[in-house]
């Protein structure tokens, strides 16, 4: 007979555990869309998005997924025939680049592979090679959700610039936004996206534009379309231009209250330090399960690790085993590992994800753990004790601000 009748737990990297503060908000009646409190509501974002993103930039908000802010992010900025340069470091560069193509822009793909981060020495080669600045746009990704990396936003702007190149600057922080330390004026960043369902805690169906004022000059040069044009949903004439249509009412109610948790309650740089040490407390179970090679980091430098996802890595057939022990018996659903290995081969089944993105506390870090403690033991899978021990005293020692 299955263990699992208590509530169970998603700890995949997206969507996120939404707060029970945040559905409920959105349980009430549609609102006036033409008046009042709705209008007055969405307004009130700006700044605390804004705050969010670390810029004083204009913020555009979409009805739709990340995918939706890549095509719009690319529909503001560049015409058919225009070369960007993806920088990849896992999946989702890449996924960008897709959209890219499919609106005939060029692609180019600076290549990092499935387990490094972006070198920027690299960056500024190719970049300098570029001598006629073909290039019109360098995009990458904060945290590639596939491999558990953290590019260093900062330094491949330094890269950029180095180069003396002036190609715009767009990153993509849908895994990392509200979860790793992001300041998109300080380090040059021009145009930022994300979406709601992972660090900012709030259901799949919003992503968000930040851009500076070289972003918005270079839209002069594109052709935006009337649906993605961010120019009247951040200026709109009237309130319904903010969204080209019908507001998503009970999602900005939603949004509106995980903002609150998120910027007002909490504190950003409360969220970041409280992921760096959930972060932390999740290496310490790997290293101390899988010192004799059991379970290993995708992403072997601290340096370069996300604190939003771990990509993880067993021996063959194990990952596979912990995950279905988990979801089936564990009640807890842990991520597939994606892109590291096609599915059906026999690397498929040595990788998973473990999310620990927004909603978070150490009793689900410490749940999520604990079941995979569990699977390796009732799976037969070898490993090290302690990493349950080794987890809670990164815990224990977390410094309040
Ligand atoms: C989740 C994710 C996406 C895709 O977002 P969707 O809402 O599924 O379109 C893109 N980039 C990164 C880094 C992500 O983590």
């Amino acid at each position: 007979m299955s263990l699992n009748f208590g509530r169970t737990l998603m700890s995949i990297p997206g969507p996120s555990v939404i707060p029970d503060r945040v559905l409920n908000a959105m349980h009430r009646p549609s609102p006036n869309i033409y008046e009042g409190e709705l209008i007055t509501l969405t307004e009130s974002l700006t700044p605390d998005l804004q705050a969010l993103a670390k810029t004083t930039g204009d913020v555009a908000i979409y009805i739709g997924n990340g995918h939706a802010a890549w095509e719009a992010a690319l529909n503001n900025l560049f015409n058919a025939g225009d070369t960007v340069l993806v920088v990849s470091t896992g999946r989702f560069a890449l996924g960008w680049g897709g959209v890219a193509e499919s609106l005939g822009i060029q692609v180019e793909v600076l290549e990092f592979g499935m387990h490094a981060a972006c070198d920027p020495i690299k960056l500024a080669e190719r970049l300098k090679a570029d001598k006629s600045h073909k290039i019109k746009g360098v995009l990458t990704v904060q945290t590639d959700t596939a491999t558990s990396v953290q590019n260093d936003i900062a330094a491949m702007r330094g890269a950029i610039d180095a180069a003396g190149h002036e190609a715009l600057f767009l990153v993509d922080c849908i895994a990392s936004l509200g979860c790793e330390p992001h300041f998109m004026d300080d380090w040059g960043v021009d145009v930022m996206i994300s979406a709601s369902q992972k660090g900012v805690m709030t259901p799949a169906g919003l992503s968000f534009i930040w851009l500076n004022a070289k972003a918005a000059e270079a839209r002069k040069g594109a052709n935006p379309s009337y649906y993605w044009d961010w120019a009247s949903r951040i200026q709109p004439e009237y309130f319904y231009h903010r969204f080209a249509g019908t507001a998503p009412t009970q999602h900005l109610f939603a949004l509106r209250e995980a903002l609150n948790i998120l910027m007002h309650e909490e504190g950003l740089e409360n969220a970041w330090r409280r992921h760096d040490t959930f972060a932390r407390a999740i290496w310490a179970a790997v290293d101390a399960w899988g010192s004799d090679g059991a379970i290993s980091h995708n992403i072997v430098d601290r340096n370069d690790r996300s604190r939003a996802v771990s990509s993880l890595r067993t021996q063959p057939g194990a990952a596979g085993k912990i995950r279905n022990w988990c979801e089936h018996q564990g009640g807890v659903t842990l991520g597939i590992g994606l892109g590291l290995a096609q599915p059906g081969t026999p690397e498929w089944d040595r990788q998973f994800r473990i999310g620990h993105m927004g909603h978070t506390n150490p009793a689900m870090i410490m749940s999520t753990l604990g079941a995979i403690d569990t699977a390796m033991k009732a799976c037969n899978i070898p490993h090290n004790s302690g990493g349950l021990e080794a987890a809670s005293q990164v815990i224990a020692a977390h410094q309040a601000s």
